[in-house]
């Protein structure tokens, strides 16, 4: 019997390239009509972009050399610079004391030292329990209300008191009082630690890591444009996968990367009532993909630049050909802006023609480029774009984690299936961890069979 992995993004095929290579049968099923979910590159005319500014991030040096082996060359290793426009001004990211010395005046930056010194005197580590908190405690107000706790309540829509301090997504890390005070006395030339500028990225857009993913996998064995429609259970076992338009398949096992919302809609006989609306009460923020293409050579040298400031949409802008130059032509590029909002706001049924000329107006009066370099735009709606990690999301988790356990051949992973704030490599950890787990599950089931028929 086959293992039936659900949902084709990162995590789903994961799941699947491991399991595969250590013999396991699998099919994927996935809704849309391609897979990658949240890490797809698009295709418009000579330009390609992903679904947001993608890096890999090297943290795992094991699953770094497993994706070094999957994509050869096609990987190649980026050097590009990002910045936060803030104020009318451009300062380094991650920030930096002599920078944002320069940038933001000897008076305020005077102020932001003292706030920060009184910060750290004051409060203790334990007093880091949200996400503005943290914030406050490492930087001070100053700086904190500055660049983080703004840009974070755009990026996340709810009040930094209410946030998790992980939202941070460990891009907190490198901006230690240690790390600060070190540059301040050496000089920026003698950053510890670059965050930000050096990273992996494949030639063709990000998307290609999916794409040999899928390969890997074999596309035979993965079903596009098959919705995934009920799961029928007898109480502690997956029976029956029934999806749109298709037969239905019995599985041996089921590993799900689909929300826990959809997951638990789709189990019949249905979960308890409070466990659905546990699940459905969870935020997911939604985000406005506005891609603008552009007649000039290149807007700047930057891989992203941040827009902390609430007076602008959007939280970021990134340029594609400055983490590959195939993917646009030599005399032209293309900008791409993320406008993280909730589907139910007005801005989620904005027209694309207006969306686009009140991001061209924003870049003009960044200076970032002029309104006559548009060639065109294009506008994309991605829904659940980021789990909103609010205090209490913990206890919540763990509830639906205990009625999902008794169920004994499913398994939950990726980054909308477990509700964290997790990135590519995490999903192919947790791939790799899972098809260690079968194996284990493989040989136990062996060595019974061997004890029944002994
Ligand atoms: C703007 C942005 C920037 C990011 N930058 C980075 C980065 O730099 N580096 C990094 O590592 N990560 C980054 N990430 C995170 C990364 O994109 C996600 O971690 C990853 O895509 C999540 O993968 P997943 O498989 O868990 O979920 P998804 O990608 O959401 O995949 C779930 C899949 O399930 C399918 N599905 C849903 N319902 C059904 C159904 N009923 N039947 C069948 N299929 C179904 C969906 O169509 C989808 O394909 C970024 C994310 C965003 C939003």
């Amino acid at each position: 019997m086959i293992t039936y992995i659900l949902g084709a993004g990162p995590a789903g095929l994961a799941a699947g390239y491991y399991m595969t290579r250590i013999g396991c049968a699998v099919t994927v099923l996935e809704a849309e009509r391609e897979y990658g979910g949240f890490a797809r590159t698009f295709c418009h005319g000579p330009f390609r972009y992903d679904t947001g500014a993608h890096r890999f991030h090297d943290k795992d040096a094991e699953i770094t050399a497993d994706i070094q082996d999957l994509m050869g060359n096609e990987l190649i290793k980026v050097h590009a610079p990002s910045q936060i426009y803030w104020n009318g001004r451009y300062l380094d990211f991650p920030l930096s004391p002599v920078n944002v010395a320069r940038r933001i005046g000897i008076g305020t930056f005077v102020r932001a030292g003292a706030d920060f010194a009184f910060a750290r005197l004051r409060r203790s580590k334990r007093d880091e329990w949200n996400f503005a908190a943290k914030a406050y405690r490492k930087y001070g107000k100053t700086i904190a209300d500055a660049f983080l706790i703004g840009y974070s309540e755009k990026l996340w829509g709810v009040p930094a008191q209410k946030l998790m301090p992980e939202v941070s997504g460990g891009r907190l890390k490198g901006l230690s009082a240690r790390t600060m005070l070190y540059e301040l006395l050496r000089g920026k030339q003698e950053k510890t630690e670059h965050l930000d500028g050096s990273f992996y990225y494949p030639r063709q857009g990000y998307g290609q890591i999916a794409e040999r993913l899928a390969a890997s996998i074999g596309k035979e064995n993965i079903r596009l444009s098959t919705r995934v429609t009920k799961l029928r259970h007898d109480g502690t076992t997956i029976q029956l996968i029934e999806c749109e338009g298709h037969e239905s398949a019995r599985p041996k096992r089921v590993v799900s990367s689909l929300p826990q919302s959809v997951l638990l809609r789709l189990l019949d006989p249905a979960p308890p009532r409070q466990l659905i609306e546990i699940a459905e009460g969870m935020k997911f923020r939604d985000l406005i993909l506005t891609a603008l293409f552009l007649n000039r050579t290149q807007v700047s040298r930057n891989a992203s630049i941040y827009f902390p400031s609430e007076d602008v949409p959007f939280t970021r802008l990134y340029e594609p050909k400055n983490r590959s130059i195939e993917l646009a032509p030599p005399s032209q590029t293309c900008a791409v802006v993320e406008i993280p909002c909730f589907a139910d706001q007005p801005i989620w049924v904005e027209n694309d023609t207006d969306l686009i000329g009140n991001v061209t107006r924003e870049l003009e009066r960044a200076g970032l480029i002029r309104g006559d370099d548009v060639i065109g735009g294009k506008v994309h709606r991605l829904r659940r774009a980021y789990p909103v990690l609010e205090i209490g999301i913990h206890e919540k988790l763990d509830e639906l984690r205990r009625y999902l356990q008794r169920f004994v051949n499913l398994y939950v992973v990726g980054r909308t299936g477990r509700f964290e704030y997790t990135h590519v490599h995490d999903l192919l950890r947790q791939g790799k961890e899972l098809a260690k787990l079968m194996q284990t599950e493989a040989a136990t089931d062996l060595t019974l069979q061997r004890v029944h028929s002994g």
